[in-house]
C-alpha cells in the first residue's frame, strides 16, 4: 500500500519519479470508490486548458506511449503522489471563489484522466458541487470505460486526436485509433461539448492527408466547439533523458509559423472552428 502524500502546486514541466514505488501498474487499477489515487501535480492558474482560469490536475497513469510525450513521468502510477480525493477537493475549494468569478474551473489532465476513472469521477463530482466548470483532457483510448455517471460530471472534453490514420496513430502512440474515434462519436451523439486537440509534430503528424482525415471526421460534429493545433516542443525532452528512455525526437524541429498556419487553415477549410 502506498503512503499518503501531499499534493503540492507545481507545473506539468516538473519531473516526478519514484514517489510511490508500491503503486499498481496503470493497466491494473481496480479502485471502484475513487477515494484515493495517484497524481503528478497541479497548476493553479492555467488559461489554456479550457475556458476561463483553470486549476489543472495532472493524473498519473497512461496506457499510450506517444513518442513525443512531454510528460513521460505521468505514465506510471508509481511516479505519482498517492493522495485522497478529499485532500484534492479541500485544496480546490480554496481556489473555487476565484475560479468561479473568472468563469473558469477544473481540468483533469494527465497522463490519462480515465486510467483512474473512479478517482477522477469523484473529484469532478466534488468540483461540480463547488459550482465549478469541469473538463478532462483525454486521448479517448479508454472512452469505453466512461459510463453515463462519469460523463454527467463533465462540462467539456478536451479530446486529443493524434492522427486519422490507424498506422500513423499506432506508430506514434503504440495503440489503436478506433477507441478514440468511437468515443468522439459517442460524445457527438449526446451533444457533449468537445475541444479537439491535435499535436503537430513535423515529419510525424503533419502530412496533409493525416490532417485532412481528422478535419473531415470532426467537421460535421456540432458539439466540437474548437479544434486546437498544439505545436510540438522540446520542453519534455529532459524528462526522457533523466528517465533513460529512448527519445526519437531530439532532432525534430518545432513547427514553423507557416506550417502551423497551413494546418489551421486546413481545419478551417473543412468547416472546423480552429485556432
Ligand atoms: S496520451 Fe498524453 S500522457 Fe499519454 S503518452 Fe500520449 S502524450 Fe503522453
Amino acid at each position: 500500500m502506498s503512503q499518503l502524500g501531499t499534493l503540492e502546486a507545481g507545473s506539468r514541466h516538473d519531473l516526478h519519479v519514484g514517489i510511490s514505488p508500491d503503486a499498481p501498474d496503470a493497466s491494473e487499477v481496480r479502485d471502484e470508490e475513487g477515494a484515493f489515487g495517484y497524481a503528478h501535480s497541479y497548476e493553479s492558474s492555467s488559461r489554456y486548458d479550457g475556458p476561463g482560469l483553470r486549476i489543472v490536475l495532472f493524473m498519473s497513469g497512461c496506457l499510450l506511449r506517444c513518442s513525443y510525450c512531454h510528460n513521460p513521468d505521468t505514465w506510471h502510477l508509481k511516479d505519482g503522489t498517492y493522495v485522497s480525493a478529499d485532500q484534492v477537493l479541500d485544496r480546490l475549494s480554496k481556489f473555487a471563489p476565484a475560479l468561479r468569478s473568472l468563469d473558469g474551473g477544473l481540468t483533469i489532465s494527465g497522463g490519462e484522466s480515465m486510467v483512474q476513472l473512479a478517482f477522477t469521477r469523484r473529484i469532478l463530482a466534488g468540483a461540480k458541487k463547488l459550482g465549478l466548470h469541469t473538463a478532462i483532457e483525454t486521448s479517448g483510448y479508454l472512452g469505453d470505460r466512461a459510463d453515463d455517471k462519469f460523463l454527467s460530471c463533465l462540462d467539456l472534453v478536451l479530446l486529443d486526436i493524434k492522427s486519422s490514420n490507424p498506422e500513423t496513430y499506432r506508430s506514434v502512440t503504440g495503440r489503436d485509433l478506433a477507441p478514440t474515434l468511437r468515443f468522439a462519436e459517442r460524445l457527438a451523439a449526446i451533444g457533449k461539448p468537445v475541444w479537439v486537440r491535435f499535436t503537430l509534430v513535423p515529419g510525424f503528424t503533419d502530412d496533409p492527408a493525416n490532417v485532412e482525415g481528422i478535419a473531415r471526421f470532426v467537421a460535421p460534429m456540432k458539439n466540437v466547439e474548437w479544434v486546437e493545433v498544439q505545436p510540438f516542443h522540446q520542453l519534455g525532452a529532459f524528462k526522457w533523458k533523466a528517465m533513460k528512455l529512448d527519445y526519437k525526437h531530439s532532432n525534430t524541429p518545432t513547427p514553423t509559423p507557416d506550417l502551423i498556419n497551413r494546418v489551421i487553415e486546413q481545419f478551417r477549410a473543412a468547416g472546423c472552428r480552429a485556432r
